[in-house]
């Protein structure tokens, strides 16, 4: 292992693109560039076989009974939460500590987002905060696995039961995450995956919808493409005229093949990623042990994560705002970011009631994402490690 001197940091400069550690890369090469290739040598570039073989192999992969590729993560969350009946008038609990797009997805069906605050181990909504959050009007739970850390989702699945309330998991995070020693993703009956670049694996832009019942099954893959009675691979197969209906508001909501190839191409290297992601994980918890008041994303009790985000959260003893901590970092050739978001703290959220969301608001203005991707060299992380140490050891003071 080389470790590199502080010396080494102070002289680095930040418009130095070539010594930027990012905060995620994505793990492609040839594989990829050949699954997109022969896709667009075969003709057929749109929703196709490979975008069915696609949704058998992750269904498979994460003991799913079906699953539902879709052009995004965002996507396959507004279809999820039609499946489940939600629409005008009703409420939908989820967390304001999430990206936007957790929130954004309940009004676009016209329901109301409800914040509820989370956990401040896990970053999670729990039971507790669901409960307090519970309106006469709320018809569903939308609970995230924030940064990949997996949320109590059995627990969670016996508040919803006792209340009538339909359970979706916001999985973009969490391909790789497990729970109670299974695959999350098969945990409920409508779970959603991201594959945009910033999650572990990717196709560019796509999502996933996991669900075990096949009568959402049939209605989310019709919805997806206008939800006209026949596909357009189907019509394309048949060797017979048919004329297609269009049986209720739909949407083009669709996956192409060549993103579904470079997907297959993923999948296999899932176990590889979320094992290296662990083992560098555990390195940057093991450097950080010693300080005092810093906490850092780690396992719950009941399942393991994959690590999506790596984040720290300094307490108040560390004078630093965030806005310093990343520009000290930036000066140091490092590229971080601002912790998990809050929607309620958002222009686009502005006048809509909130309650107090104690512990979201701590999160939001106080961690910070660390680089962490799979080609980080031990080299890179101790750069990291060092500016990180360097950095509120100065601010505690
Ligand atoms: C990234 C993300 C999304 C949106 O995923 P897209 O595939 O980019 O639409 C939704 N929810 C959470 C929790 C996310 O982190």
């Amino acid at each position: 292992m080389k470790h590199t001197g502080g010396a080494t940091i102070t002289g680095l400069n930040a418009s130095d693109s070539a010594a930027l550690i990012p905060v995620m890369k994505p793990w492609l090469d040839e594989a990829e560039a050949q699954a997109a290739a022969e896709v667009v040598l075969s003709g057929w570039v749109a929703q196709g076989p490979r975008v069915a073989e696609f949704e058998r192999a992750v269904a498979r992969r994460l003991g799913a009974e079906h699953g539902i590729a879709v052009s995004s993560c965002t996507t396959g969350l507004h279809l999820a939460l039609l499946a489940a009946g939600v629409g005008p008038g009703d409420d939908v609990i989820v967390p304001s500590l999430s990206f936007i797009a957790t929130a954004n997805a309940v009004r676009y069906c016209g329901a109301t987002p409800v914040f509820a605050d989370v956990d401040p181990g896990t970053l999670n909504l729990t039971p507790q905060t669901i409960e307090s959050a519970w309106t006469p009007r709320t018809v569903a739970v939308l609970l995230v696995h924030q940064a990949g850390t997996p949320a109590d989702v059995d627990a969670v699945a016996a508040l919803c039961a006792t209340r009538g309330a339909v359970l979706i998991e916001d999985a973009a995070c969490a391909i790789g995450s497990t729970y109670r020693g299974r695959p999350i993703g098969a945990h409920s009956d409508l779970a959603v995956l991201s594959f945009h670049p910033r999650k572990i694996i990717t196709t560019g832009e796509g999502g996933m919808i996991l669900t075990s019942r096949e009568d959402f099954a049939v209605r989310l893959r019709r919805l997806r493409e206008h939800a006209m009675s026949v596909s357009a691979a189907q019509r394309h197969e048949l060797r017979r005229p048919v004329l297609e209906r269009y049986l209720e508001l739909g949407y083009n909501y669709r996956m192409t093949d060549v993103q579904a190839a470079i997907g297959l191409a993923q999948l296999e290297k899932l176990d590889a990623i979320v094992a290296r992601r662990r083992e560098r994980a555990s390195r940057y918890i093991a450097a950080f042990a010693d300080m005092p008041g810093l906490q850092t994303v780690a396992d719950p009790p009941y399942g393991t994560t994959n690590f999506q985000s790596f984040w720290i959260l300094p307490d108040g003893r560390y004078h630093i705002s965030q806005e310093e901590f990343l520009s000290r970092l930036l000066d140091a050739g490092i590229s971080a970011r601002r912790g998990i978001m809050a929607a309620h703290r958002e222009p686009a959220y502005a006048g809509m009631a909130s309650r107090a969301l104690p512990v979201t608001d701590t999160v939001t203005t106080r961690s910070i994402i660390l680089p962490l991707f799979h080609a980080m060299t031990d080299g890179e992380q101790e750069r990291v490690i060092t500016a990180v140490r360097d950095v509120l050891r100065e601010a505690c003071r």
